[in-house]
């Protein structure tokens, strides 16, 4: 490969390099992109035209198809392509060839309908903490939502709040504060984008009493697969609004969502009950969000001084006023078995207590972590047979291949999961297992052996009734999400092929 400052206005690319440069056309002939020039890198593939104009966004050149005039910025910029072929799973690389920057959702309609008149495929990308490559595409175009962030009106006594799709939760959360509510559900970490969390299900500890953060959702604006603006809900368009709900990005691209919203509290009594015995901690986890006594549900697996994972952490919170009384420890614990001594409690602020996880990611991130690979396993196991089925993979679990990750364990309730193409099995109470691992990127070795094991982690509990989450790093194919979504398969393909009838959306999850 050779480097030169080319003197020409513009450049026709294929699979070559390019800093600061804006697209501005697509040659359907050579399937390659037309760039202003400003500092470019050749290679053999490369062309150039140095009679062509640069201060227009619509070339006059018959050779290319000109791209739509846009209120934002479509890029073929280095940085831009490679920060668009990674995610937070560190291991799946697919180099889109442009990233779409939108000014406005016109934009987004315009590049859709772009993509569909030449077969380009496309993938939206909220916040890029997908595990596998889910939100990537190889030679496409991938759609930043995080401009479209715009979230209200909000007033004191608002039911909902409708909010762009690629606003992050911490920023709908502190707006909602301002007026005294807040989205009933959130993920533990909480600077992942709504499109992104809505495009599988956004599971938290307050899922056994509100559902998911899907199940919280009134209506969506989106921009099918072929570029059709659309308003839905339950009552309109509601095929497509099923289809979209944890529907991986496959029918449309989220490009706005009303949440529903509830009475914040100011206060929250956040307890930790550690046990020593994995039936016991899932027994009393299923007691507490039968009985519903707290808001908040979840917990997670430790290794104890040994490396074994068999230090339970049951995490439960409750609400104070004005939302809930003031908490009583001894009605709030009663008849629960932790160790002795096992039971610690801390009051914090509302928010602090939504965004706990941020000290910890800080932490993470100052110590490298972040940027290893993530080979998550993520299940939803039936509570009849959680403890039967985790204990093993603790059992079995190298602490050397999960590198410093968190485990998750915990249970949620199924008739308050409504949302069609979110899987669970079929249990009054299934648990979320998830198994968090951190490995260092270039030792491969680890990695594939731990995919192997998330995949037959995955096979002994779709045997006994269990599903994935799927926001990890389980080997996948096309058969497998047939057998995933089940009884919900034949709606699914059938708005797939309605909405993205060219199959161009969100190839990374591997659906269609
Ligand atoms: C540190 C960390 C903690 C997490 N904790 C939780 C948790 O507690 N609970 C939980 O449920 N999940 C959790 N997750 C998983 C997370 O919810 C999903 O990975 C989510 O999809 C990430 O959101 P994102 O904005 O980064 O999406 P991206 O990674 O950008 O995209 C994910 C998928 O959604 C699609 N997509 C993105 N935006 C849109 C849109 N606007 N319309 C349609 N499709 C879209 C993408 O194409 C892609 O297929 C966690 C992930 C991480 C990394």
């Amino acid at each position: 490969m050779s480097r030169s400052a080319t003197p020409s206005r513009r450049t026709l690319l294929r699979g070559v390099t390019v800093t600061g440069a804006a697209v501005i056309g697509f040659d359907p002939s050579t399937r390659s992109w037309a760039v202003t020039d400003s500092d470019t890198t050749t290679d053999s593939d490369t062309t150039t035209d140095s009679a062509a104009t640069t201060d227009s966004a619509a070339t006059t050149d018959t050779r290319f198809a000109g791209i739509p005039r846009l209120d934002g910025t479509l890029t073929m910029d280095d940085s831009a392509l490679t920060a668009a072929a990674e995610d937070y799973g560190h291991m799946v690389h697919r180099r889109p060839a442009a990233v779409l920057r939108p000014g406005s959702v016109r934009d987004v309609v315009a590049m859709v309908r772009f993509c569909n008149q030449h077969r380009v495929p496309f993938a939206p990308r909220g916040q890029g903490h997908a595990t596998s490559g889910q939100a990537q595409v190889e030679g496409g175009l991938v759609i930043e939502t995080g401009p479209l962030a715009a979230i209200g009106p909000l007033g004191p006594g608002s039911t909902t709040v409708s909010v762009g799709a690629g606003a992050k939760w911490s920023d709908v959360v502190r707006a909602t504060l301002v007026h005294g509510l807040t989205p009933p559900v959130f993920t533990d970490y909480i600077e992942l984008s709504v499109g992104g969390t809505l495009s599988v299900g956004g599971l938290g500890g307050q899922a056994h009493r509100y559902g998911a953060q899907v199940d919280n959702v009134t209506a969506l604006q989106v921009v099918t697969g072929a570029g059709e603006l659309v308003r839905c809900s339950p009552y309109r368009r509601a095929d497509l609004f099923r289809a979209v709900l944890a529907g991986l990005g496959q029918c449309a691209i989220i490009v706005e969502a009303t949440l529903r919203l509830i009475p914040a509290p100011e206060t929250v009594r956040h307890y930790t009950l550690t046990y020593d015995d994995l039936d016991t901690y899932v027994e009393d986890q299923r007691t507490l969000v039968e009985d519903g006594r707290f808001d908040y549900v979840a917990g997670q697996v430790q290794a104890d001084a040994e490396g074994a994972f068999r230090v339970y952490v049951l995490e439960a919170a409750a609400y104070g006023p004005p939302v809930g009384p003031a908490p009583d420890d001894a009605a709030l614990l009663s008849g629960l078995r932790p160790v002795t001594s096992g039971v610690e409690a801390a009051d914090l602020g509302y928010f602090d207590f939504v965004n706990r996880l941020a000290p910890v990611i800080e932490a993470l991130k100052q110590a490298g972590v972040w940027t290893h690979a993530h080979p998550w396993l993520n299940l939803l196991l039936p509570g009849d047979s959680a403890a039967a089925l985790s204990g093993p993979v603790l059992e079995n679990l190298d602490p050397a291949d999960f590198g410093p990750g968190v485990i998750q364990l915990y249970p949620v309730r199924r008739d308050r999961l409504t949302t069609p193409l979110f899987r669970a099995p079929d249990d009054p109470v299934p648990y979320l297992f998830d198994v968090l691992g951190a490995v260092p990127p270039e030792d491969t070795a680890t990695i594939d052996r731990v995919l192997r094991a998330n995949r037959a982690a995955y096979d002994t509990a779709v045997a006994a009734g269990g599903t994935q989450y799927p926001v990890g790093s389980i080997p996948f194919t096309q058969e497998d999400w047939r057998v995933h979504f089940d009884s919900a398969w034949p709606c699914f393909a059938a708005a797939k092929r309605t909405y993205d009838p060219r199959n161009l959306l969100t190839p990374g999850q591997g659906v269609f």
